[in-house]
C-alpha cells in the first residue's frame, strides 16, 4: 500500500501508485481545464504532487508546454536569480564489485584500467582543480569495500580540505558513493561533507534488479532507503537522481517525485538537489542497447516538470550533455553545472595515457572552466563559486527556510558576486575578467538591501587588494 511516510522502499515508491498515476496522466493529458489548474497551482511556487507533475509531462498540447517552459524559467529566476553554481567531479577509484549493466566499472570488465588515487595523487589532482578556480567538488567512487573502504574516502576528504595552494581551496566536498550504513553516513557527516548524492538509477524495482544483476547494489530496498539512513546519520542535504534511458521516463518522474515527497513527509525536508543524467557511451557500454533513451525535447520537458514540482531543489546537469543541451536546460530550471570535468580516475593534473583509460563515460562538453564561465556570463548568468550555506550551518530545512523567506537575494546574490570576483582575480583570462567585471557591476543592483549592497561593494574592493573568503 502506498504510504509516503513508510520507511519501506516498496511502500513509499509503490509500483501500483505509479501505474495509477500514469493512467491518470494519460486520461487527463488533453484535459485543458485540469492542466490550466495544475499550471496555476505551480505558479504559486509551492510545488506539485507526483500526480500533477505527471499530467504535465504527459500533456502534448504545444501551447501548454510553452506555458510550462515559461513558468519553469520564471520560477528558476525567482528562486535562483541568474546564479549558476559551479562544481567538478573527482573520481577517486573505479574498483567495483557490482554488475551494473550500463556502467563500464562493472566487475566483469577486464579491459578498463582499474585505478585508485593515492593521497599524493589527490593532492596533485586537487591542486590542478584549484588552479582552474574550482571550490566545490563531487567525489565519485565505484563500490568496493576492500579497495575503496569508507576509511579511504574519509582520509581523502581530509586531504582535500587540507590542500591550500595559492589562493585556492576546496570549500565544499559533496560525495557520490554507493549506499552505505547509518554509521558510515555519520562518519561522512563528521568529515564535513556537503551533499550526499546517490542516483536511484531507476525506480522500477523489477528493472532495477535486472540492471544490477550482481553485487550489493542489486538490493533495491537497501539502495532506495539509503537517503533515510543518510538523514538518520545526520546528513541534512541529500541529492537524488535518475539515470534516464534505463526505464520509461514517465515512470521515473513519478518515482523521483514520490521519493522527494517521502523525504519531506518523514524528515521535514525534501532533496537538496536532483540530477538528471542520461546514459552515455563508455568503454564497453553502448547506450543504444537500452530501449528507453529520451530525445532532447523530452529531456527538456522532464527538466521543466521537475523545476515546477520542486521549486526549492537545486537541479544539476553534468558534462554528459553538450553545450547546446546545457544552454537549453539552463532556461528550464538547472541551477548547478560542472565544468572542465574528467570522468577518469586522475586526469586533471595530466591527461591519461591512451592505453590506460579509466573513464566512466564520454563527456560531451569539453570546454575549459574559463570557457564555461565566459559562456555563462555572456548569456547573463552569474557563475557562483559559493559554498557559504553549509559552512554557515544553513543545511536541510534551514536552507529551505532561507529560500522561502525571500532573503535569498540578500544572501546568495552577494556570495555569488564575491566568489565570482575571487575567480576573476585569481584564475580568469583577460576577456573573461572584462566580461565578469561588467556583469558584477550590473548584478549589484539586484541586491535588494542598500546596506548589504554597500558591504558587498566594500568587500569587492578588499578582494581586489588580496583578501579572500568573505561570505554572508
Ligand atoms: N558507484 C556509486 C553508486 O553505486 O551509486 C555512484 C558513483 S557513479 C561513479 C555515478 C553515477 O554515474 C552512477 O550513479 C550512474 O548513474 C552514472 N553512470 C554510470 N554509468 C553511466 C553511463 N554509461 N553513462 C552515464 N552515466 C553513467
Amino acid at each position: 500500500m502506498y504510504n509516503p511516510k513508510s520507511l519501506k522502499a516498496e511502500e513509499f515508491i509503490d509500483h501500483q501508485e505509479i501505474l495509477d498515476t500514469l493512467a491518470y496522466a494519460d486520461a487527463n493529458k488533453d484535459n485543458v481545464q485540469l492542466i490550466d489548474a495544475i499550471l496555476a497551482r505551480a505558479a504559486l511556487r509551492k510545488g506539485l504532487s507526483h500526480r500533477e507533475a505527471s499530467v504535465l509531462l504527459a500533456c502534448e498540447i504545444p501551447e501548454k508546454i510553452e506555458q510550462l517552459y515559461a513558468l519553469a524559467e520564471q520560477i528558476k529566476k525567482d528562486f535562483y536569480g541568474s546564479r549558476i553554481v559551479m562544481f567538478a567531479p573527482l573520481y577517486l577509484s573505479n574498483y567495483c564489485v557490482n554488475g551494473c549493466v550500463y556502467c563500464p566499472y562493472h566487475a566483469k570488465n577486464k579491459h578498463i584500467a582499474r585505478k585508485k588515487l593515492s593521497q599524493e595523487d589527490i593532492v596533485r589532482e586537487v591542486t590542478a582543480l584549484q588552479d582552474m578556480g574550482h571550490k566545490r567538488l563531487a567525489l565519485e567512487t565505484g563500490e568496493d569495500p576492500v579497495n575503496c573502504p569508507i576509511e579511504y574516502v574519509l582520509e581523502s576528504i581530509k586531504t582535500i580540505y587540507g590542500i591550500k595552494h595559492k589562493n585556492g581551496a576546496i570549500r565544499r566536498v559533496n560525495v557520490n558513493i554507493a549506499a552505505t550504513t547509518v554509521e558510515n553516513y555519520r562518519k561522512l557527516k563528521e568529515a564535513g561533507i556537503g551533499t550526499y548524492i546517490l542516483f536511484q538509477e531507476t525506480y522500477h524495482k523489477e528493472s532495477y534488479e535486472k540492471l544490477h544483476p550482481t553485487g550489493p547494489k542489486h538490493n533495491y530496498s537497501y539502495h532506495t532507503e539509503a537517503m533515510d539512513r543518510a538523514m538518520e546519520g545526520g546528513i541534512d542535504d541529500v541529492g537524488l537522481g535518475v539515470l534516464f534511458g534505463l526505464e520509461l521516463y514517465r515512470y521515473e518522474l513519478a518515482g523521483l517525485l514520490m521519493h522527494a515527497e517521502h523525504l519531506e513527509a518523514v524528515h521535514g525536508v525534501g532533496p537538496h538537489t536532483i540530477s538528471v543524467p542520461r546514459i552515455k557511451h563508455a568503454d564497453d557500454i553502448d547506450p543504444s542497447a537500452f530501449d528507453n533513451g529520451i530525445d532532447d525535447d523530452t529531456f527538456a520537458k522532464i527538466t521543466a516538470c521537475i523545476r515546477v514540482a520542486v521549486p526549492y531543489t537545486g537541479m544539476i546537469i553534468s558534462t554528459r550533455e553538450s553545450k547546446a543541451v546545457r544552454e537549453r536546460l539552463l532556461h528550464l530550471g538547472i541551477s548547478q553545472i560542472s565544468g572542465a570535468s574528467r570522468t577518469s580516475v586522475g586526469g586533471y593534473a595530466e591527461p591519461e595515457p591512451e592505453d590506460e583509460r579509466s573513464e566512466q563515460f564520454d563527456v560531451s562538453d569539453n570546454r575549459t572552466l574559463d570557457e564555461v564561465v565566459n559562456w555563462l556570463m555572456r548569456m547573463g548568468y552569474v557563475p557562483s563559486f559559493c559554498t557559504a550555506c553549509y559552512r554557515e550551518g544553513r543545511t536541510g530545512d534551514r536552507f529551505m527556510s532561507l529560500c522561502k523567506s525571500g532573503q535569498i537575494q540578500n544572501c546568495c546574490q552577494p556570495n555569488a558576486l564575491m566568489t565570482l570576483k575571487e575567480y576573476l582575480e585569481d584564475y580568469a583570462s583577460a576577456d573573461t575578467r572584462a566580461v565578469g567585471e561588467a556583469l558584477i557591476q550590473s548584478e549589484l543592483a539586484h541586491i535588494p538591501s542598500e546596506k548589504v549592497r554597500a558591504i558587498v561593494t566594500e568587500r569587492l574592493a578588499k578582494i581586489e587588494q588580496g583578501q579572500r573568503d568573505f561570505r554572508f
